[in-house]
């Protein structure tokens, strides 16, 4: 039977969580091992100056006192008796599109699982605070999704960044493959005084405008569609590499 490790970066108690390792048992034998509180927006932090704290919940499910990347660390280094066959990371609540991706802890437990050699998935759901969150239309795909990368598996160093709208199942338009959009917003910083008067800083809020490109992921998503954006963990910009080593060589 496939192992599914499952994580994200909402945190254990987390409905998405919830939900996504329900709809995995349809799939495999699932393992979660998730933060121990919401740590949304860590990037692909590593705790080295601190010793972890792993606490069993149930069978098959642990809380880690650390970041997303620990959690997938931890549970591969120690917690897991074999590799798992697939990681997704999610559902999480707020879409992960375009230059925002690098922020992502969701992301990032997916791109930690790719450098384990796992084929990984990182699933994201956007929303408005006054509105019900479809994590079942999330799920309905990642089922989908999973059973075809399990079968088919996935290039090498290569993750899926999935979006899924926030509509009923029956709704969603179908699924795209798209490429990272760009967003180009207007870092929301707001000025906040604490209780002696000081003056603080509150990054956060505001409404991010994207460029509307062709392809992307931020386009489709708009339009009703589940996109799936395939991520490199190589970053080079090959194009920019073979212009310097021509032009910057008697540097
Ligand atoms: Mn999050």
């Amino acid at each position: 039977m496939s192992l599914i490790l499952v994580t994200n970066d909402d945190g254990i108690y987390s409905e998405g969580l919830r939900v996504l390792a329900e709809a995995m048992q349809q799939v495999g034998e699932v393992v979660v091992v998730a933060p121990d509180r919401e740590r949304s927006a860590v990037s692909h932090a590593l705790t080295m100056h601190r010793p972890l704290k792993v606490e069993s919940l149930d069978h098959n499910r642990y809380t880690v006192n650390g970041t997303p990347t620990d959690c997938v660390v931890v549970a591969i280094g120690k917690l897991l008796s074999r590799k798992p066959s697939v990681l997704v990371s999610g559902i999480n609540r707020g879409a992960n599109l375009g230059d925002d991706i690098g922020y992502s802890g969701t992301v990032s437990a997916a791109i930690e699982g790719t450098l384990f050699g796992i084929p990984s998935l990182a699933i994201s759901i956007p929303y408005e605070d006054s509105k019900q969150i479809h994590y079942s239309t999330a799920a309905h795909y990642t089922i989908k999704l999973v059973r075809r990368v399990l079968k088919e598996g996935l290039p090498p160093d290569t993750l899926l960044n999935v979006n899924v709208p926030n509509l009923p199942a029956q709704m969603v338009k179908g699924v795209v493959f798209t490429r990272q959009g760009k967003r180009t917003y207007e870092n929301a910083i707001h000025e906040t005084y604490d209780p002696w008067g000081r003056k603080h800083y509150w990054i956060g809020g505001g409404t991010p405008s994207w460029e509307d490109r062709e392809d992307t992921d931020i386009v489709a998503l708009m339009q009703g569609f589940v996109s799936i954006t395939p991520l490199h963990l190589d970053m080079t910009n090959y194009e920019a590499l073979s212009i310097l080593k021509q032009r910057w060589r008697e540097l």
